[in-house]
């Protein structure tokens, strides 16, 4: 069958043990080469196929697993991250589908996760934002009219900016129109968990600059509001006053 496995944001014991575990008994590894890091291919067993998906199509893709299972073959299909997250495995997965070869997805550790681990953030604080929004600007994938960066930051949640690090002008623009303040915090996140990971701490405004200055152009994410500031409410959750279906409340 037909493994979907998230390799995680870089740093190679940042997969999960099961992916792991499958990785070390595949007869055919298919990787992301443009993020997956080369150093998970470490365990894989002798005589073990590796094919770099960054240099094929789809339907080559989908070839080699259809010769691999053929065989009788067990297939990993390495994407960086999670692969839910611009991980472009529904077309895999309804070819498969169509082809009645098996498959199953392993979750990984997304780079959203790793880069709230970087900066030493939590994404929900009480009384700042309860919401996360992951988007991107519009590339060469276009992103639908109503999701636009500016209507999405006029709620004022946290964001989380995939795939956008080189359009930084435009995104800083964006957010602006869409009602943020120009000294809302604001971070970018360059290879996190990578040992090369960088963060870069700035503002809505000064988002172009930072980039700039650091040389930030791709495998960044880039990180939206006031989670990234000092103020916010302590959680109801830990409060000596509050009880829950595991705790009584503490007389003052
Ligand atoms: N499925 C992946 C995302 C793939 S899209 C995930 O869950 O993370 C590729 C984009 O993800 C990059 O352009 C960059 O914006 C982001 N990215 C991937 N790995 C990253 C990392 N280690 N640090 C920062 N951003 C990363």
């Amino acid at each position: 069958m037909i493994h979907f496995i998230g390799a995680g944001p870089g740093a190679p014991d940042l997969i999960t043990v099961r992916g792991q575990r499958l990785m070390a008994q595949a007869d055919c590894v298919i990787y992301a080469g443009s993020l997956v890091n080369p150093q998970l291919l470490e365990g894989i067993k002798a005589g073990c196929r590796v094919l770099n998906s960054a240099a094929m199509t789809l339907e080559e893709v989908i070839d080699a697993m259809a010769c691999e299972e053929a065989a009788g073959h067990d297939t990993v299909r390495l994407h960086t991250g999670d692969p839910s997250v611009y991980g472009a495995i529904r077309e895999q997965m309804d070819r498969l589908d169509r082809l009645g070869i098996p498959y199953e997805v392993v979750p990984g550790v997304s780079s959203f996760c790793a880069a709230a681990a970087a900066l030493g953030a939590e994404y929900t604080l009480p009384g700042v934002s309860q919401t996360v929004v992951i988007t991107r600007m519009a590339g060469r994938t276009p992103v639908p009219q109503r999701e636009g960066i500016a209507s999405l930051a006029a709620h004022h949640a946290t964001m989380v900016v995939f795939l956008s690090a080189g359009m930084l002008e435009g995104l800083s623009r964006e957010l602006l129109a869409g009602g943020y303040e120009p000294d809302t915090p604001a971070a970018l996140v360059y290879k996190a968990s990578w040992p090369e990971e960088r963060v870069v701490r700035c503002t809505v405004a000064t988002l172009p600059q930072a980039g700039r200055e650091n040389g930030i152009h791709k495998t960044a994410l880039v990180l939206v509001g006031d989670f990234l500031g000092e103020e916010y409410e302590r959680s109801l959750l830990y409060d000596p006053g509050f009880s829950h279906g595991f705790r009584e409340a503490k007389k003052p």
